[in-house]
C-alpha cells in the first residue's frame, strides 16, 4: 500500500529525480510514477499525488520497494549478480 497525500488523502506514487530509465517513463505515463527532473532542492519529497503534491515519508525502505516494483511491472529487470 502507498503512503496517502498528507493534504488530499490519495494515494501516492514515489517521486523519482534525475534521468529516468524508459522504464521509469513507462510507468509515470501510467500515473504509477512521478518523475521530478533533475532539479535538486534542499528537502527533496519522495511522493507525489496525483494532484500534484510532493511529500517526504522518512520510510526510505517502503519507498524503493514501491519504485521497484513498479518499474518491474514495466519490464525493468533487476541485477542479480553479486
Ligand atoms: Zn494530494
Amino acid at each position: 500500500m502507498s503512503p496517502c497525500c498528507p493534504r488530499c488523502g490519495a494515494a501516492g506514487a514515489p517521486l523519482l529525480f534525475g534521468l529516468p530509465i524508459p522504464q521509469a517513463r513507462a510507468a509515470a505515463a501510467n500515473g504509477q510514477l512521478a518523475l521530478g527532473g533533475c532539479l535538486v532542492a534542499e528537502e527533496r519529497p519522495n511522493w507525489q499525488c496525483p494532484h500534484q503534491h510532493r511529500w517526504l515519508d522518512p520510510d526510505e525502505e517502503a519507498w524503493e520497494t514501491w519504485l521497484m516494483a513498479v518499474l518491474v511491472a514495466h519490464g525493468y529487470e533487476p541485477a542479480e549478480h553479486d
